[in-house]
């Protein structure tokens, strides 16, 4: 079970690790989403924790806000997709495509981040559809309308009159979690909520979901810092 603390106002949500062959304390914050985490000796005391990340408190805020900061989308610079970083190089002819490992973006710098955007979406959705179709068919579900948008605070949602949601942004994160953002939101279709016997059926058809899943915890956040 993990164990989560909130340092200072706002709180910066640190989680704290126990170790068995820890012998100091050492906070560590991840470059891919700024997740913090102290490592502790096994048997530490949550009061001496609190206090080791609360002294520390402005050097997680300095750290955070750097890591936390904005990515902009520049020739040269490079760009998640499909899970990886992925180079931007000027293109030819008026489609992005990609070719070799490298996204090949025609025309001029300021239109870059909008050219992207367009052919993420494309992709998200050719990729979502094509998802969802399959484990509404593994579900024998009708499928309703799909609609991808570029929302904050969830990947996917359900209407309850069938109809689904996805962020395009996914089209950022590796394809198992992309499966497996469909296969949730598919689930939903059957049981609009998140009981145990909706967890039943997503492990069903979609049995490394715990994985896919953390993906997104660990990591979802970078996908939000792209400036498109
Ligand atoms: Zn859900």
């Amino acid at each position: 079970m993990a164990e989560h603390i909130g340092i200072g106002d706002p709180p910066i949500t640190v989680q704290i690790k126990r170790s068995a062959r820890a012998r100091r304390y050492s906070l560590r914050i991840s470059n891919k989403d700024g997740a913090i985490s102290l490592t502790v000796p096994k048997y530490a005391a949550m009061g001496e924790a609190v206090e080791f990340a609360r002294a520390q408190e402005g050097w997680m805020r300095k750290h955070l806000a750097k890591k936390l900061k904005p990515l902009p989308l520049v020739f040269g610079g490079s760009v998640l997709f499909d899970g990886e970083y992925r180079r931007i190089e000027p293109g030819t002819g008026r489609a992005v495509r990609f070719e070799d490992g490298v996204l090949y973006v025609p025309g001029k710098p300021d239109k870059l981040p909008a050219k992207l955007r367009a052919y993420f979406k494309t992709m998200a959705r050719e990729r979502m559809v094509a998802a969802s179709a399959h484990y509404a068919d593994l579900l024998g579900q009708p499928l309703g309308r799909i609609t991808l948008r570029d929302t904050r605070s969830r990947w996917g949602s359900c209407t309850s009159d069938g109809n689904l949601m996805y962020s395009w942004r996914l089209i950022m994160a590796p394809r198992p979690v992309q499966a497996y953002v469909a296969a949730h939101e598919v689930c939903h279709l059957v049981e609009m909520n998140h009981s145990d016997a909706y967890w039943v059926l997503v492990a069903g058809i979609f049995p490394e979901y715990k994985a896919r899943r953390g993906w997104l915890k660990n990591n979802g956040t970078v996908l939000h810092r792209y400036m498109f």
